[in-house]
């Protein structure tokens, strides 16, 4: 089956959106993305979107930090979106990468007087982390990003080594996922996931101005929890209250919705996925599929939408 990807103003196949090894994008990371999810739903014979608009307003501001002027509009950039995953013409779940970079070849690391272009792919994803069960998880030794450093507001491609660095170190001393403290000690994220703890029924989660992205996944989370009469505080949590917490999950639009059991070789609550967990991951899974009428406008029928 024939991929498609936007590179340089066009929908070329896959295999020939390539760019030069002197990209300064690819030399220096100076670029931003969006990982956005497009759910198969087989009673409608096509992909619903999820919060696809919500991702590029996020994508604009990061351009903004970057000082990249996007040559496409929020609208173009939904509608060409569509049309490259309806070109593709999968019939399953899929993942889509749009990037804004800056494309100059030319060494020399700054951001201004350098040209800025967009390209987008899409590819099947199934889950990302494993939903079957709840994960392990590590707090990890590697500090994360802070605002004055990296700003993790912006979706900015360079902040993802931090991201490597900590997932890999999870990864080889035998845990599913790392958790990041702040320069200060504070818990912030995981590797590419939002978190929460509950405690005594309430869903606590840092606040965004605590080093942590501004993820899509974690506020519908919050709408979801209201829904359902569950408080939510943002607020800055310890790393002990890791230990002590009755349930903690991962959110975002890899991961999806991905229940932690186990925190630095401690149990999370009973070791279970706890109750709270399982309820909002059901509803989280309805909404992303479009099953919830009142959240039907955060799905975009690709079909619909790329004519
Ligand atoms: N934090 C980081 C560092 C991430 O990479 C992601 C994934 N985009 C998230 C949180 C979750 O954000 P979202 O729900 O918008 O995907």
């Amino acid at each position: 089956m024939s991929r498609f990807a936007y590179l340089k103003g066009r929908i070329i196949p896959m295999e020939e959106a390539k760019i030069s090894v002197a990209t300064h994008a690819f030399l220096y990371g100076t670029a931003c993305f969006e990982g956005i999810r497009g759910y198969w739903v087989p009673e409608k014979d096509d992909i619903l979107i999820f919060r696809m608009k919500e991702h590029y307003e996020r994508l604009l501001n990061s351009c903004r930090i970057l000082r990249i002027t996007p040559m496409l509009s929020l609208e173009e950039l939904c509608r060409l979106t569509c049309r490259v995953v309806a070109k593709n013409g999968d019939k399953e779940d899929v993942y889509i990468r749009p990037v804004f970079y800056k494309s100059t070849e030319a060494i020399g690391v700054k951001l201004t007087g350098l040209d800025d272009d967009f390209l987008l792919f899409a590819v099947p994803m199934g889950e990302y982390l494993d939903l079957s069960k709840g994960l392990r998880a590590k707090v990890s030794s590697w500090r994360h990003l802070e605002d004055n450093a990296i700003p993790m507001r912006a979706k900015i491609n360079g902040c993802y080594v931090n991201a490597a660095l900590a997932k890999s170190e999870a990864l080889e001393d035998g845990y599913d996922e790392a958790i990041f403290l702040s320069s200060d000690g504070h818990v912030c994220e995981g590797s590419a996931e939002n978190i929460f703890i509950v405690r005594r029924g309430t869903l606590i989660t840092p606040p965004v101005h605590a080093d942590i992205l501004e993820g899509i996944t974690r506020d519908t989370v919050i709408h979801l929890a209201q829904d359902l009469g569950l408080p939510v505080v943002e607020r800055l949590i310890d790393r002990s209250e890791l230990y002590v917490a009755d349930e903690v999950f991962f959110v975002g639009t890899g991961a999806q919705f991905s229940p932690v059991t186990e925190i630095d070789h401690r149990q999370v609550g009973s070791g279970e996925i706890g109750p709270i967990s399982k309820e909002l991951q059901k509803y989280y899974f309805d909404v992303v599929r479009g099953r919830v009428d009142k959240y039907s406008s955060w799905c975009t029928p690709v079909k619909e939408y790329a004519d």
